[in-house]
């Protein structure tokens, strides 16, 4: 009998069991995968890109915009930044208040199992667990392969569909679901968007190349300033990932190739300037492939001089208003993050609690919160665990 079943060793599952077993409490760990803190090993490049200096709830999506708040200001970015500190784990600031360890994602995962040895909380690998029952007398039995485990505490930190091959579940969705709460529908986010053939052919000769872009989504206010990648299979980089998050499904992405440096506006200064001659494509200031197939898709040909009006309309829209519907996202296989997941009104925003079931705890990436690209799910992780961790 332990006082607290964590359901999960991942980056949400370790910070809840060290803060739990640091109040006392006998915890456990079961995880079916053969190691611990295997996504926050493979992450940021093997670097791990641990939180971000820029956190704030706005930057997290979910149906209920102000249930993230709490957590993240009660453990911050700060709390930590100056935990990895005194681990003396060396970190830097890549871009965008984006904060990487300048050795190795281990030494993230090395320090929280250091943490939970110290603290006492016991942690088993290789464990499957199947049902997840509760009693009349409040404690939940979690069989497994190894056994039934049996406490007065649950938490469910399992984790997000993506990468299945990593050892992804849908378990702690259908054990939410089980006991009763709701699910906001699941899609992948963080993702590659795909395209068409017709669409491909188009973007495909491009593949390779990167550019400083803008990118929004059809009825969404905001936009993200990134790189900008063309693949063989469509678009990703920053910007896209970022925006996938946002987009739904056969809506169009609004793409500013240039952003704010108006490349027919100055194209036309060059013709006024006596530049008129010269072939459209060779004027404008994007990268050569890039700037023919800008024109190729306005429709354009020939010399600065012979454009019209609206042909420069056009131009423009091609530059700076591209409005493209992708086919789809490259799903779970390559997705960062899940969207959607436990419905936060069925959970208190403290205790991460399920309301309508004692004793059950959701945390992490299950729970309908995902963060930005850039440190931002991690922040997650650890301000949810951290936060049950005082509730167990
Ligand atoms: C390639 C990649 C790179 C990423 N890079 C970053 C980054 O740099 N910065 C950032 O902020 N975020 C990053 N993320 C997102 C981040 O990894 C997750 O948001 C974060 O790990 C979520 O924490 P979690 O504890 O909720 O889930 P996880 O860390 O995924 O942990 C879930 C744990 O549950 C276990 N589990 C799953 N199913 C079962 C089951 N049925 N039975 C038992 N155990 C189970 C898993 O083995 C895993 O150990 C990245 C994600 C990916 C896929």
């Amino acid at each position: 009998m332990w006082d607290v079943i964590v359901l999960g060793a991942g980056a949400a599952g370790l910070m809840c069991a060290i803060e739990g077993a640091r109040r006392g409490r006998r915890v456990v760990v079961l995880d079916h995968a053969r190691a611990a803190g295997e996504k926050i090993r493979i992450s940021g490049g093997g670097r791990c890109n641990f939180t971000n200096l820029q956190i704030a709830p706005d930057r997290f999506i979910s149906q209920n915009p102000r249930f993230a708040r709490s957590a993240l200001s009660r453990y911050s970015q700060q709390d930590f930044i100056d935990r990895v500190t005194r681990a003396g784990i060396a970190w830097h600031e890549k871009t965008l208040g984006q904060l990487f360890c300048d050795g190795s994602a281990r030494q993230i995962v090395d320090m929280l199992l250091r943490d939970l040895h110290a603290a006492g909380g016991a942690l088993r690998l290789g464990v499957r667990p199947g049902a997840v029952k509760r009693g009349a007398d409040g404690v939940f039995q979690v069989e497994t392969d190894a056994g039934e485990f049996t406490a007065r505490t649950v938490v469910l930190a399992t984790g997000g569909k993506s990468i299945p091959k990593m050892g992804a579940s849908d378990f702690g969705y259908r054990v939410a679901q089980a006991f009763g709460l709701r699910i906001v529908p699941t899609r992948p986010a963080l993702v590659p968007l795909v395209f068409t053939d017709a669409q491909l052919d188009m973007i495909r000769p491009l593949a390779g190349l990167s550019v400083y872009a803008r990118v929004g989504a059809e009825g969404q206010r905001i936009a993200f300033e990134e790189g900008l990648l063309f693949t063989h299979r469509g678009l990703s980089g920053p910007s896209i990932l970022q925006i996938s998050s946002y987009w739904s499904a056969g809506s169009a992405i609004r793409v500013d190739l240039s952003p704010g440096r108006d490349l027919v506006a100055q194209a036309q200064a060059g013709r006024a300037a006596g530049l008129g001659g010269r072939d459209l494509v060779n004027v404008l200031d994007l990268p050569q492939a890039l700037a023919r197939n800008v024109v190729t898709r306005a429709g354009l040909s020939g010399r600065l001089a012979d454009q019209t009006r609206a042909g420069f309309d056009a131009l423009w829209r091609s530059i700076h208003d591209w409005q493209l519907v992708p086919a789809g996202t490259e799903g779970w296989r390559t997705a960062e993050v899940t969207a959607g997941g436990v419905d936060t009104r069925d959970l208190d925003g403290r205790s991460f609690a399920a309301r309508s079931v004692p004793g059950l705890h959701v945390v992490g990436e299950l729970v309908d919160v995902t963060g930005w690209l850039g440190g931002y799910n991690f922040q997650w992780a650890w301000s949810s665990g951290w936060a049950a961790g005082q509730a167990v």
